[in-house]
């Protein structure tokens, strides 16, 4: 088993986000039909799908590589009373073939780094309608001032991080509009990701204490939790609420 996986499947997430912060995101696009047709991009265990399921009433396509994570969003979805709206596929993000213009929103949350902000931006434009939303979650530095720790971390785990301006040009060549943004607060990050998974971190090092391969992965991972602690102002995950021109 993968050590992301080991660390994540029992918790509800398995990236920084609240129910509330998806629907504060979700309302920010306009004009959706009355049962819109949804993908949900990395879907994980689905905590934003139960929650776009229950305030549109769409239809919505979950997409993982992952089949226990699927497992588990069916679950809820099961219990939440809303499994006749979703159906997951166990698919790669890289290798998605829906017809042209399949969707009214195209949701990501803390997913679309693994294709690229840009790279997942402008291959996955062409499953949407005219006029359709996308929106996504992305890592962006928030402050001009960057601390050198952060720096020197991220650069090594995430180097494609960029700022709020940087992403909306990139948005912009990708060619949508009307960009808003919505910054998670940082206290979701602890109740709904960090907390829980900095537990789990110190489960794991009982029980791979003496493997220190594993050992050396989790010190990297603590350290994630440790940066942000301190510097939470610097950078953040970022929602971006786009539109694909209606023409
Ligand atoms: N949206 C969820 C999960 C985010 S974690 C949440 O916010 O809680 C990123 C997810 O992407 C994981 O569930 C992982 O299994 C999935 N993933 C990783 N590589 C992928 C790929 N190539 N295609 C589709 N999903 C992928």
């Amino acid at each position: 088993m993968s050590l992301f996986r080991e660390l994540h499947e029992r918790l509800l997430r398995q990236g920084p986000g609240s129910d509330a912060a998806t629907r504060r995101a979700l309302g920010l696009v306009r004009g959706l039909p009355p049962k819109p047709r949804i993908l949900d991009v990395g879907c994980g265990s689905g905590a934003q799908t139960i929650v776009l399921a229950e305030s549109t009433g769409g239809e919505i396509v979950a997409v993982d590589l992952d089949q226990r994570f699927l497992d588990k969003l069916m679950d809820r979805a099961s219990s939440a009373g809303v499994a006749a709206q979703i159906t997951a596929i166990k698919g790669s993000m890289f290798e998605m073939d829906f017809a042209e213009g399949s969707f009214d929103l195209i949701w990501s949350e803390g997913a679309i780094y693994i294709a690229g902000f840009a790279a997942g931006l402008s291959t996955w434009r062409r499953f949407l309608k005219n006029g359709g939303w996308i929106v996504v979650s992305e890592l962006t530095w928030l402050a001009e001032e960057r601390p050198a720790p952060a720096v020197e971390y991220w650069a090594r785990n995430y180097p494609a991080m960029r700022s709020v301006e940087r992403n909306r040009k990139i948005v912009a060549e990708a060619g949508y509009d009307d960009v808003e943004t919505v910054v998670l607060p940082a206290e979701d990050w602890w109740s709904n990701y960090y907390g829980p998974a900095e537990a789990r971190v110190a489960e794991l090092r009982s029980k791979y204490a003496n493997d220190r391969g594993i050992l050396a992965e989790l010190d990297e991972i603590q350290r994630e939790y440790d940066l942000f602690r301190l510097h939470s102002d610097s950078y953040g995950y970022v929602f971006y609420v786009m539109r694909r021109p209606a023409v």
